[in-house]
């Protein structure tokens, strides 16, 4: 019987790492798998590099790595549009070998990345309210589709708060619209605030919100409708002039039901918003109007 005679691999020429590279990277237009695939080819090229881009225009940031004291720091410009800024690094010295590794790699990027944050931001676009940054009504029919489905499964509960301000017509007539405006963003920061990260927060239309509180029995879901009550009443919202502008809001609340669709619990917490309506406004109501 033959000895085996071991072989070691063949050692991948750099220029055929940005090759294969390039090709990997066609096959997503999620900017976080592409700027995985980045590093872990990087990690061939340079071994002990750390990777991160940071794109203010998209809001997005990536962070794999530390980068150590020995950085090289590069924007990314694409056909004159700045992508972002991207920090490769390690503890070691880079050669100037290693960074015209690590620039032909970067070519590799560049273009595929452009594609991946320009899908991201179309996405992002589609499922936000322009105003306010918050989720909008699209989304949040997929995501108390998914919360009902999971609280189901771990034997926890859905709670709901329909926030609907207050007379927002007369702000608007009394201030004009920009007022009317600021007062709508002003509001919708304060209910992040006042949210808690595991809590979904959306516009659902005009000057109404939605929060849906995860894990919310009926002692936390009330909880959260007080926090708000009291905030949105404590805004501090001003006209052109700098005068305060009163804003309240009339909460309904909800919780989930064994038979609930996301339908279903929707129209309990808007008929008990219509209900603290009915009740003189700036208020919580548990009761759907009848
Ligand atoms: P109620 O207490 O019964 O809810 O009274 P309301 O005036 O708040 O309700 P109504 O439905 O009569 O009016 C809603 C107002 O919200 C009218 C509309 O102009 C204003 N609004 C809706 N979306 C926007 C927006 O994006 N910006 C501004 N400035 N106003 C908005
Ligand atoms: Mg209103
Ligand atoms: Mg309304």
């Amino acid at each position: 019987m033959g000895s085996d005679i071991l072989q070691s691999p063949t050692p991948i020429r750099p220029h055929m790492l940005a090759a294969a590279l390039n090709q990997r990277l066609q096959t997503t237009l999620e900017p976080t798998h592409v700027l995985e695939m980045f590093r872990e080819t990087v990690e061939q090229a340079v071994p002990g590099t750390g990777v991160h881009f940071d794109a203010p225009p998209a809001g997005f940031a990536f962070s794999v790595g530390a980068t150590g004291p020995h950085v090289a720091n590069y924007n990314l410009d694409v056909d004159g549009v700045h992508l972002g800024g991207i920090r490769l690094g390690r503890n070691q010295r880079l050669s100037e070998q290693e960074l015209g590794r690590l620039e032909e790699l970067l070519s590799a990027l560049a273009y595929p990345l452009r594609n991946a944050l320009a899908h991201h931001a179309a996405l992002h676009a589609a499922q936000t309210d322009p105003l306010t940054g918050l989720f909008n009504q699209t989304v949040m029919d997929r995501l108390v589709e998914r919360e009902l489905a999971a609280s189901r499964r771990n034997g926890s509960r859905l709670g709901m708060l329909v926030v609907d301000l207050d007379n927002f017509k007369a702000i608007n007539d009394r201030h004009g619209h920009q007022v009317g405006d600021h007062a709508l963003k002003t509001v919708a920061e304060t209910l992040k605030r006042m949210t808690r990260a595991s809590d979904y927060l959306f516009r659902y239309g005009g000057e109404e919100f939605v929060v849906l509180v995860c894990d919310g029995d009926e002692t936390a879901t009330r909880k959260a409708a007080e926090r708000i009550l009291q905030a949105v009443r404590d805004c501090a919202i001003t006209d052109g002039n700098g005068c305060p502008i009163a804003v309240t809001a009339s909460i309904g609340l909800t919780t989930q039901c064994d038979t609930d669709s996301p339908q279903s619990l929707f129209n309990r917490a808007d008929l008990a918003m219509y209900s603290a309506k009915d009740r003189g406004r700036n208020q919580i109501s548990d009761t759907p109007r009848r």
